[in-house]
C-alpha cells in the first residue's frame, strides 16, 4: 500500500481508501504493524472538533439495527457524515457474526453520507476492541463528525464499548416489574442514556410505563449528583422519538462540557494503552518459543493431576521469561 496515498485518501474522505485503512488498521499481520501504527500517528492529529462518539447496545432483535438506519438517516439528512462500527462478541467465538448481515440497514450503507463497518471477526474481544478504536481514529479524521458503535447486549463486549465512546446509549424493550431484573445491574451502571424501543401500536403504553419503572430503578443504581441517564421511548421502525433520543446524547455531552469529554477521552486513552499491553503480552505469550517447548508436558502433567495450576503456571511463566 501507498502511505502517503492512503493518508491523502483517507482525509479527503475518499471511500476507497477510508475502507482500505480500516482495513490495515485491523489488521493483525505483523508486516501491517509499522504501516499501521504510521497511518494512525498521522491521523490522530487531525483538526476540527472531535466526533460524536456514541456506543449503542440491546439485545438480539431489540431493534439496533433499525434504530441505527433511522438515526443514520436523520443525521445524514442534517448533514452530518455517520460512520457506523460493530463490536460483535460472536464473531470472536464463531467467525460467524450476530451484527454482521449485509442486509442490515440497506437504507444506509447505500447513503454517500454514512459509513459502515461490520465487526472485525479476528482474535479476541481486546483486538476486535482495538481494531474499532483505531477504525474509528480513521472514520473521524475522514470527516465523519458522528460515529455510532453497536454491540450486542453481552456482558464484557458493553463494558468494552462503553470505555471508547463518549455517550452509551442502551436500547431495551418494554419489561416491568420482576423483568427489571433480567436488565443486568451493570448495564443501568454504564449507560448514559436509555432507550424503551418498540413503542409503537398497542405497545406504545406498556412502554412508557416500563420507561417510568426504569426511571425509578436507577434513581437507586445512581449516587446522587451523577448524571441521571433519562430514559426515553421510541420507536426505530416508525421513526418516533429517534430525535428525542439524539437529543439526550447531546444533553449528555452537554453534561460532560468540553473539559470532562477530553478527560474522559484521556482516561479512555490510558486504559487503551493498557488494554494494548495486555493484547501484546498475550500475542507473545502465544508465540513464545520457550513456552512452546514446555507446554504439552504441563498441559499433559495438569490433566494427569500430576501438577497443580499454580505451579503449572509457574513452569510457563518461567519458560516465557527466559525466551
Ligand atoms: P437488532 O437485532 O437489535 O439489530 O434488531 P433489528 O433492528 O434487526 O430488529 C429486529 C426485529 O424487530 C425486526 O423484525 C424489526 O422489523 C423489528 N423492529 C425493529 N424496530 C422496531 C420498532 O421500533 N417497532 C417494532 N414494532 N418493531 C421493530
Amino acid at each position: 500500500m501507498d502511505a502517503a496515498g492512503l493518508l491523502e485518501g483517507v482525509r479527503a474522505g475518499r471511500r476507497a481508501q477510508v475502507a482500505r485503512a480500516i482495513t490495515l488498521v485491523e489488521s493483525t499481520a505483523p508486516r501491517h504493524r509499522a504501516a499501521a501504527r504510521e497511518l494512525l500517528t498521522e491521523l490522530a492529529g487531525a483538526d476540527g472538533p472531535p466526533a460524536v462518539r456514541v456506543g449503542i447496545s440491546g439485545v438480539p432483535g431489540v431493534g439496533k439495527s433499525t434504530f441505527i438506519e433511522a438515526l443514520g438517516s436523520r443525521l445524514t439528512a442534517a448533514g452530518h457524515r455517520v460512520g457506523v462500527l460493530a463490536v460483535d462478541p460472536s464473531s470472536v467465538r464463531t467467525g460467524g457474526s450476530v451484527l454482521g448481515d449485509k442486509t442490515r440497514m440497506s437504507r444506509l450503507s447505500a447513503d454517500p453520507a454514512a459509513f459502515i463497518r461490520p465487526s472485525p471477526s479476528a482474535g479476541t474481544l481486546g483486538g476486535v476492541a482495538r481494531a474499532t478504536t483505531q477504525a474509528m481514529t480513521v472514520l473521524e479524521a475522514a470527516g465523519y463528525d458522528v460515529v455510532l458503535v453497536e454491540t450486542v447486549g453481552v456482558g464484557q463486549s458493553e463494558v468494552t464499548v462503553a470505555g471508547m465512546v463518549d455517550t452509551f446509549l442502551f436500547l431495551t424493550l418494554a419489561r416491568t416489574g420482576d423483568q427489571l431484573q433480567g436488565i443486568k445491574k451493570g448495564i443501568l451502571e454504564i449507560a448514559d442514556v436509555i432507550a424503551v424501543n418498540k413503542a409503537d401500536g398497542d405497545r406504545e403504553g406498556e412502554a412508557r410505563g416500563a420507561a417510568r419503572e426504569l426511571a425509578g430503578a436507577l434513581r437507586m443504581v445512581r449516587g446522587h449528583g451523577e448524571w441521571a441517564p433519562p430514559v426515553v421511548t421510541c420507536s426505530g421502525l416508525h421513526d418516533v422519538g429517534v430525535d428525542d433520543v439524539w437529543q439526550k446524547v447531546l444533553d449528555h455531552r452537554d453534561h460532560l462540557g468540553e473539559g470532562g469529554l477530553t478527560t474522559k477521552r484521556a482516561e479512555q486513552q490510558l486504559d487503551f494503552t493498557w488494554a494494548l499491553v495486555r493484547d501484546e503480552l498475550d500475542q507473545r505469550l502465544r508465540h513464545s518459543a520457550g513456552v512452546k517447548a514446555v507446554q504439552a508436558d504441563v498441559r499433559a502433567a495438569v490433566l494427569a493431576g500430576e501438577l497443580t495450576a499454580p505451579l503449572a503456571a509457574d513452569r510457563l511463566l518461567e519458560a516465557y521469561d527466559q525466551d
